[in-house]
This record gives structure tokens, C-alpha cells and sequence, in this order.
């Protein structure tokens, strides 16, 4: 299998060779060309197998187009911790970094300023801890009905940190008729359940 066999744009396979990448793993075998084709996602992957580009390569192809409109960030990237978060935006500004795309970061322990003047602005892809989302949410700050893209990452550890409820609480806010993704490395019954409530029809992938 190669990397262009999978739907990528020209410009992204540029990037997948700049990072010196000559085969796609499995998970971005499998999860590439699904997302592409807009279909919802359960990726039962750990860390290490390449499941943050299996994400982060077709969203850029598929957030290529598109207005961006103040407060309403057009996808979302939900991730447990600020280190995972910080992770996936460097993922970002590497396999993006010849795409028009403004990424913001909206994580507890920084100030908000920055974060707000971005959202402000306008963003297509927002990656976001739970709580610090949930909080400028309830301020009025940010409005999720233009998010028609959600990746709910690290499930499992979402789960152990007590984020569940919040997650439901912003998956609700989201349009019905988005694309939503999630990844787990182990599929205990609650996270089972949320997938069976927030995704619709969903691939499963499991490597
Ligand atoms: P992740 O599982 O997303 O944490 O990625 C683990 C590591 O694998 C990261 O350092 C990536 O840069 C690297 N990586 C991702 N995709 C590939 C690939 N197709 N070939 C080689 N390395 C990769």
C-alpha cells in the first residue's frame, strides 16, 4: 500500500515525503480513505501506531474549503491533556504547513487572550481539552453549530480523567450532521456506548 493510493492531495503527499514516511501504517491504511470519503470512525489504536496522521492527514484535505466564521471553529479535536493537545497541533503545522488553515489551541493552565482573539478571528480546526472548552462554551464565547468534524481522541483516557459527562455535553452542542471520529486504545462498555449514541454507522478499525 502506498500513500498515494489513499486520496491524499498532491500537496499533502509532499508533506507525508518531507517527513520521510514511505508507507502509510495500518490504521492510516484503513482510516485515510474513510474519512476522506466523510464516514464516521472508531479507531481502536494505541500511541505509536500512527493514528494522529490518520487523523490529522484527510482532515486537512477535507478542511481545505470552506469560509471560516468567527466563533465557530469548522472542526473540532477533543484530546484529554494539554501534552496530547500540543502534540496533535505540531502534527498539524508539519503536514499543513502549505495550506491556509488557522488552527487555535484551547487549553486549561495559559491564558485565555490569545485563545479568544483567535477564536475571534475564526478557526478551522480547534484542538481542545474538555474543561477549558466546556468553560468558554458556558461564557458564550464559542459556538459549536458550525463544527461539522469532531475527532474524540484517546477515549480510554478520557474516560479515566472523568471527562465523559462533558464530552456528551459538547457532543450534543455539535450538528447532527457532522463527521465524527474516535479513537481508543481498549473499547470498555461506557466508551461503547458513547460511540453507539454520537456516531452514525461508523467503520471500525482496529490495529
Ligand atoms: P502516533 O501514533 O500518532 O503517536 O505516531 C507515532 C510516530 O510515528 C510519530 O512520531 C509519527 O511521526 C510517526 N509516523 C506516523 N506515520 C508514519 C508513517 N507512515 N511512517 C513512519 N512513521 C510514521
Amino acid at each position: 500500500m502506498n500513500f498515494a493510493d489513499l486520496g491524499l492531495s498532491e500537496d499533502l503527499l509532499k508533506a507525508v515525503d518531507a517527513a520521510g514516511y514511505t508507507e502509510p501504517t495500518p490504521i492510516q491504511a484503513e482510516a485515510i480513505p474513510a474519512i476522506l470519503m466523510m464516514k464516521d470512525l472508531i479507531g481502536i489504536a494505541q500511541t505509536g501506531t500512527g493514528k494522529t496522521a490518520s487523523f490529522v492527514l484527510p482532515m486537512i484535505d477535507v478542511m481545505a474549503s470552506g469560509r471560516r466564521r468567527a466563533l465557530m471553529p469548522r472542526s473540532l479535536i477533543l484530546e484529554p491533556t494539554r501534552e496530547l493537545a500540543a502534540q496533535v497541533a505540531e502534527n498539524f503545522e508539519k503536514y499543513g504547513a502549505n495550506h491556509d488553515l488557522k488552527m487555535a489551541l484551547l487549553i486549561g493552565g495559559v491564558q485565555m487572550g490569545d485563545q479568544l482573539k483567535a477564536l475571534n478571528e475564526g478557526v478551522d480546526v480547534l484542538i481542545a481539552t474538555p474543561g477549558r472548552l466546556m468553560d468558554l462554551f458556558e461564557r458564550g464565547k464559542i459556538l459549536l453549530s458550525g463544527c461539522e468534524l469532531l475527532v474524540i481522541d484517546e477515549a480510554d483516557r478520557m474516560l479515566d480523567m472523568g471527562f465523559i459527562p462533558d464530552i456528551e455535553f459538547i457532543c450534543e452542542k455539535l450538528p447532527e450532521n457532522r463527521q465524527t471520529m474516535l479513537f481508543s486504545a481498549t473499547m470498555p462498555p461506557v466508551i461503547k456506548k458513547l460511540a453507539d449514541k454520537f456516531l452514525s454507522n461508523p467503520k471500525q478499525i482496529e490495529v
